[in-house]
């Protein structure tokens, strides 16, 4: 139960965050009809499609080929598979997708960081993500998936945090701020990471200059329907 309710926990506590300041209410307000439709069309997919797909993915690609449960790691090493061993994948992946920009190019061209640019992606592009390959992997092959399902969680959860616009500094985690300046235009190649800090430190990515940047996002120059389906051809 505490699984399925943190990110959503998290998603209104940010959102109330962001609302009870004079210059968020204000982001929240330019939004364009265009953005909602982009960010409510990709957190279905993410937030529901993806968790509930991926269950069932993993029990149809591995089920013929390796037993279910063969993985012994016990509760905790399932959360620290998916909290650390994944983010690590994540962070690898990341930079691919930045090789691979029209892919990943819609996520860039929110003009502001608030929870709901979280899921701003084209449609097909969660396909050419980590997460839905390795949930679908360990949920089917580790011994107890509820600790590896409390991990994703936590990762979820992190992800709406990290794109709420918050100034908060927490070590060695990737903070809103962090991430604000993997959003801005001038610094789209650094902070890669999505729970820790330490793989772009490690890899000389790492960048915080202790404020948070004066612009943010990479407008497409696209309709809402190219974003969503055809985000080729985008400026930048
Ligand atoms: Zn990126
Ligand atoms: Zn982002």
């Amino acid at each position: 139960m505490f699984t399925l309710l943190l990110p959503l926990v998290v998603f209104w506590a940010c959102l109330a965050a962001v609302a009870s300041k004079k210059a968020g209410r204000a982001a929240l307000r330019d939004r364009t009809q265009g953005d909602w439709w982009i960010d409510l069309v990709n957190l279905g997919i993410q937030g529901w499609a993806v968790p509930l797909g991926a269950g069932w993915l993993g029990s149809k690609l591995w089920a013929p080929i390796l037993p279910a449960g063969g993985l012994h790691l016990g509760f905790f090493g399932g959360f620290v598979l998916a909290f650390v061993g994944v983010d690590a994948l994540y962070y690898a992946n990341h930079r691919l997708l930045h090789r691979l920009w029209p892919v990943h190019r819609v996520h860039h061209g929110a003009p502001a960081m608030d929870v709901w640019v979280t899921s701003r992606n084209t449609v097909w592009a969660t396909a050419f993500v980590v997460y839905p390959w390795a949930h679908a992997c360990f949920l089917h092959l580790l011994d107890a998936p509820e600790g590896y399902l409390l991990g994703a969680s936590a990762t979820a959860a992190l992800d709406l945090w990290r794109h709420s616009g918050l100034d908060m500094r927490v070590p060695a985690l990737v903070t809103p701020r962090h991430h604000a300046w993997h959003h801005s235009p001038s610094h789209s190649h650094v902070n890669f990471g999505a729970n820790w800090m330490i793989w772009d430190r490690l890899c000389g990515t790492a960048y915080d200059p202790g404020h948070m940047p004066a612009a943010v996002g990479l407008p497409t120059g696209l309709s809402p329907l190219r974003q969503l389906l055809w985000p080729f051809g985008a400026k930048g």
